[in-house]
């Protein structure tokens, strides 16, 4: 029992002194990640991996993103609450230096403002499905709509609110994709361990969407090809 207290103190310092370190080995930093959180419990995400609020503040209403550039930051405006915050194990999704798993969540993109340094964004991917808006100083990403014509998430943009200083958005409440991380160079080995660990923080596990959004995909599809069968 003392040893995972004191496991547990260690990984707290860690995650303290992660945000003074400038996330400027990127790559670099992704592949070291797996190794570094070995020696803690299980290290997922320093916005999870010490407990969060379970619940969004009542009446939030959005608030301001904000890149890790120390000068000439990136700030957009989201003009609402997110929904469908969870924990992402893609290897697209933006994640701080040491995270094996990104947060994302999702707003309407009528709600996306960009008010400061918009010409430092450029999109990672232009045909991904997720267009991720990248800051070219510090590599986060600050927005990412989906655009494609017919596809079920076009209108909503997937954002990362740990960029925020407001607190009061939407916690994660599941995990997707969790399967993927090894594709990012955690070893299959510790997946169970990782699944574990996602489960006593409350965070489902699932290696694609939750049920719930895998549902909604299924319909929408379903009411394309005609077999939609409900009033
Ligand atoms: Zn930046
Ligand atoms: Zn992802």
């Amino acid at each position: 029992m003392a040893k995972k207290v004191a496991r547990k103190q260690s990984k707290r310092n860690a995650n303290k002194t992660k945000p003074v370190k400038k996330a400027a080995a990127t790559a670099k930093a992704k592949k070291a990640a797996p190794a570094k959180a070995r020696g803690v419990a299980v290290a997922l995400h320093p916005a999870i991996d010490n407990g969060f609020p379970k619940t969004a503040k009542r009446g939030f209403g959005g608030g301001r993103l904000v890149c890790n550039c120390a000068s000439d930051a990136v700030v957009v405006e989201l003009k609402s609450q997110t929904a469908h915050n969870h924990a992402c194990g893609c290897t697209k999704c933006w994640k701080p230096e040491g995270a094996i798993l990104s947060i994302v969540a999702v707003v309407p993109s009528d709600k996306v403002v960009v008010l400061k340094n918009g010409h430092k964004l450029k999109v990672v991917d232009p045909n991904a499905v997720i267009l991720r808006h990248a800051c070219t100083g510090c590599g986060v990403h600050l927005y990412g709509p989906v655009e494609r014509e017919g596809h079920p998430f076009k209108g909503l943009s997937f954002v990362h609110t740990e960029l925020s200083k407001e607190s009061g958005w939407s916690p994660p409440t599941f995990a997707a994709f969790v399967s993927s991380v090894i594709e990012s160079g955690v070893p299959p080995s510790r997946m169970p361990a990782i699944r574990k660990r996602l489960k006593d923080l409350g965070l489902e596990p699932y290696d694609c969407l939750s049920p719930a959004l895998m549902d909604y995909l299924a319909s929408e599809a379903a009411k394309k090809s005609g077999a939609y069968r409900e009033k």
